[in-house]
């Protein structure tokens, strides 16, 4: 009986853990990786949120392949400075985990019950900025790529120490977003 109610609540917790996901467009194979759940159970909850959804906010299915390339990320100086807020969600509830002293990354991979806590991130940035750049796919992408640490990964800035986003195939002694010169006209981005 025990048991029964265990995977009940666990296969709850899944189901609850999709819907949040759907409400932030996510697509199928994200919401099978986190979750574990079936492309035909995930299809079935999505036709149960768009019935259930208000007319006034509707939420798009992305199809075909989840986004890859881990260089969208450092494309511009807002993008840059908006992953690495998220990244320092991450990190602050343990999705990532930082050396005390060096302040350098410390690879463990992902914790166990990560997939909540991914979500709860991404909601937390959702909470911070108003204006969003990074979307919930582009969000799962950055974690994973991080995780990887073949292409991107965390390092504090020469000047401030603040945690940033640097291309492990360039990697430089270039200051964060926030101490960077801005180039002349007044714009860094590029
Ligand atoms: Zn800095």
């Amino acid at each position: 009986m025990r048991l029964t109610d265990d995977r009940y609540s666990r296969d709850w917790r899944r189901m609850e853990l999709a819907v949040r996901m759907i409400g932030h467009e996510a697509r199928t194979g994200t919401i099978r990786q986190w979750t574990g759940l079936s492309d035909d159970r995930i299809r079935k909850l999505y036709r149960t949120y768009l019935e259930s959804a208000p007319a006034t906010t509707p939420v798009r299915r992305h199809r075909g392949k989840t986004p890859t390339q881990t260089g969208y990320f450092l494309r511009n100086r807002e993008l840059r400075r908006h992953a690495a807020l998220l990244a320092g969600i991450y990190t602050r509830l343990g999705l990532l985990d930082l050396d005390a002293v060096t302040g350098l990354p410390v690879r463990r991979g992902p914790p166990l019950a990560w997939a909540p806590l991914a979500l709860t991130a991404y909601e937390a940035y959702l909470d911070l900025c108003p204006a969003v750049r990074i979307s919930f796919e582009h969000a799962s992408q950055l974690l994973n790529a991080l995780w990887i640490a073949t292409e991107l990964d965390l390092a504090p800035c020469c000047r401030c120490s603040a945690l940033m986003l640097v291309d492990r195939l360039r990697r430089s002694a270039s200051p964060c977003t926030f101490c960077e010169t801005p180039a002349p006209g007044g714009s860094a981005d590029g």
